[in-house]
């Protein structure tokens, strides 16, 4: 059985619709890049998942539990974490204040996260909003790993950073894959997702319109729905 099975996903904003049918499915400690250009639904799948955005139609299934019933509180404590595009950390509060802020048993724990982002480590007592840009992302996903979440959810992994940092970032990604992670990743950067990711998905006008292996993702394809 998939972790995660989205089937014929639709989502509303209001009256204006943004899904028309999103197919995704995560096996347990796959690695799934969800792909597309701007504006074509990645995010929406994202809050549609984690219940941010309860207008949906369509089946969410989360370790065989139906999650278009439920409110996103209750979502994150079956277990997803997600770390947010923009990084939405509580700025006035201090690294480990916001790490503890998410805290839930299991094999996450400050010591563990901060070994994965020394970075962090470093600075367990500044405010966050004194953090770098790369630092913050560090700090989301981290927040979204003490969680101990059984699936992680990544949206813009690494967009807008410096490329040491970006470098980092994808290192732990490969890293938290490689122990057996479930992960959900959005990003522009095809090459590292490429390397990374199990499988792919594309969504293009709100639909996933192409799902494989990084290996047959043809140039072709990537002209096509990526705009590469
Ligand atoms: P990006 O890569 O730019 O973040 P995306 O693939 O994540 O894009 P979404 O942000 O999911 O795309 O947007 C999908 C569609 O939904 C777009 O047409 C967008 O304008 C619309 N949309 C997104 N957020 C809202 C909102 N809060 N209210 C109304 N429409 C929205």
């Amino acid at each position: 059985m998939s972790l995660l099975q989205v089937s014929r996903l639709e989502a509303f904003y209001g009256a204006s619709q943004a899904l028309f049918g999103v197919d995704l499915e995560i096996a347990q400690g796959e690695l799934v890049a969800l792909m597309g250009r701007n504006g074509m639904g990645k995010t929406t799948t994202v809050r549609a998942i984690t219940r941010m955005l309860r207008t949906t139609r369509g089946e969410i299934r989360f370790d065989g539990q139906d999650l278009s019933v439920l409110p996103s509180f209750r979502a994150a404590r079956l277990g997803i974490g997600l770390a947010p595009e923009g990084r939405r950390c509580f700025a006035s509060l201090t690294v480990a204040e916001n790490l503890m802020a998410s805290a839930r048993s299991g094999p996450w724990t400050l010591e563990k996260a901060t070994e994965l982002f020394p970075r962090l480590g470093e600075r367990l007592s500044q405010p966050a909003a004194t953090l770098s840009g790369g630092e913050q992302q560090m700090l989301a996903i981290a927040r979204a790993l003490m969680t101990n979440p059984r699936l992680l959810i990544l949206d813009e992994a690494t967009e807008g950073l410096a490329p040491v940092v970006r470098h980092e970032i994808w290192a732990a990604i490969a890293l938290l894959k490689q122990r057996g992670q479930s992960i959900l990743v959005i990003d522009k950067a095809f090459s590292e997702l490429r390397a990374v990711a199990d499988r792919c998905v594309i969504l293009a006008r709100g639909e996933s319109v192409w799902t494989g292996t990084p290996a047959g993702l043809t140039r072709e394809i990537e002209t096509e729905f990526l705009g590469v």
